[in-house]
C-alpha cells in the first residue's frame, strides 16, 4: 500500500507541475491581454421560444493568445477572479458587449422591444463600489438603452451576502439595468430569499435541461422553476438546449426564452450579425 501511494504521489505532482506551469504562464500573461487588445467576445443568441425570433444575444469572453490560440473562459476567468484582473476584464466585456449590441439595434431595429445584451458579472465586479457609475458612463459612451442590458450574476454569486446582494441590484434597478440571476438551480437553495431579489429573469442552469429526457425529475424541476418564476413575474430562460425535443417541450410550458446549440453555438460578432440579417427558421 505504501509503494502505491508513492506511485499515485508521483503522478499526481507531475500531472500539477505541467498544469501549475501553464497555468502560470497564463497567469503572467493576463494582464497583457486585456492591454494587446487580445480578448475577444463572441455570441450566442437567446431565442424567443414561441416566435422563434432572436430577442438577444449572451457576450461571451475568449483570449486570443498569441502563442497557445483561442482559450475558453473556464481557463481563465478563475485567475483572473484570484489576482483581481477579473474588474477591468470585466469593464472591457462591459463596453465592448454594450458598443456592439448599440450597433446592432440601429442596424437591425426590432417591431417591438430592442435587442439585448446579457453580459457575465463577477462577484468582484458586482461589489466593486464603481460599478453604477461605471455603467453609467459605458452606456453614456455608447449611447445605449440601459433596459437592452442585461447583467447575469450567479446564483451564487447574489446568495453570498442576500442584503449587500439586495441593496447592489436595488441600485441597478435604479438605472433600469436588468439583472438575471444564472446558473439557478445549482446552489444553496435560494428560495426562501428569490421573492427579495428585484430581478428580471432567471437562467435555468444547463444541467436540468440536459437531463430532461434521463428522468421525468428533471422535467419536474424544470417546470417548477418556470412557474417560480412567474409566480414572482420574472422571465425565464433555458440554457444548454440542444435539441428540437427539448425545444419543444420548454416552449410548451411556457418558457420565454431559450438558448442552446440547437440554436447556435456562441459565434464572433460577423457571425452573429448574418443570424440577425437571415434569421435561421427555429
Ligand atoms: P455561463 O454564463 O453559464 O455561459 C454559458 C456557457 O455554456 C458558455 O460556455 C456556452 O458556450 C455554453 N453553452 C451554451 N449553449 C450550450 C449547449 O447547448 N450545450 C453545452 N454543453 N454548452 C453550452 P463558455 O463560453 O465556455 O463560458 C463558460 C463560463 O465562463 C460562462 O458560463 C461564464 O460563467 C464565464 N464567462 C464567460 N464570459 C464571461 C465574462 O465576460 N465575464 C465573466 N465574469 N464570466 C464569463
Ligand atoms: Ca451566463
Ligand atoms: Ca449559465
Ligand atoms: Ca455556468
Amino acid at each position: 500500500a505504501k509503494s502505491m501511494g508513492k506511485a499515485c504521489y508521483e503522478i499526481f505532482s507531475a500531472q500539477m507541475r505541467t498544469q501549475s506551469a501553464t497555468l502560470f504562464s497564463l497567469n503572467s500573461d493576463l494582464p497583457q491581454a486585456i492591454e494587446q487588445n487580445q480578448l475577444r467576445l463572441h455570441y450566442q443568441p437567446l431565442i424567443h421560444l414561441e416566435s422563434g425570433k432572436i430577442q438577444g444575444f449572451e457576450a461571451l469572453v475568449r483570449w486570443q493568445h498569441p502563442k497557445k490560440g483561442l482559450i475558453y473562459p473556464g481557463d481563465f476567468i478563475p485567475l483572473a477572479e484570484e489576482n483581481g484582473l477579473i474588474v477591468p476584464l470585466g469593464y472591457w466585456v462591459l463596453k465592448e458587449a454594450c458598443r456592439q449590441n448599440q450597433l446592432w439595434n440601429q442596424a437591425y431595429p426590432q417591431a417591438t422591444t430592442p435587442l439585448f445584451i446579457s453580459v457575465n458579472l463577477s462577484g468582484r465586479q458586482f461589489r466593486d463600489p464603481h460599478l453604477i457609475e461605471n455603467i453609467q458612463k459605458i452606456i453614456e459612451d455608447v449611447d445605449l438603452l440601459p433596459h437592452s442590458l442585461k447583467l447575469e450574476l450567479t446564483e451564487s454569486v447574489v446568495m453570498d451576502d442576500v442584503e449587500v446582494s439586495v441593496n447592489g441590484l436595488l441600485s441597478l434597478k435604479k438605472i433600469n439595468i436588468k439583472v438575471g440571476i444564472d446558473d439557478f438551480g445549482t446552489g444553496y437553495s435560494s428560495l426562501s430569499y428569490l421573492h427579495r431579489f428585484p430581478v428580471d429573469t432567471l437562467k435555468v442552469d444547463r444541467s436540468f435541461v440536459m437531463r430532461m429526457h434521463d428522468a421525468s425529475d428533471n422535467e419536474a424541476i424544470v417546470k417548477t422553476i418556470i412557474s417560480l418564476s412567474h409566480s414572482l413575474q420574472m422571465d425565464v430562460i433555458a440554457e444548454g438546449i440542444e435539441t428540437a425535443a427539448q425545444a419543444e417541450k420548454l416552449k410548451t410550458w411556457n418558457c420565454e426564452y431559450g438558448q442552446g446549440y440547437f440554436f447556435s453555438r456562441p459565434v464572433p460578432s460577423e457571425k452573429a450579425e448574418a443570424l440577425l440579417a437571415n434569421p435561421p427558421h427555429w
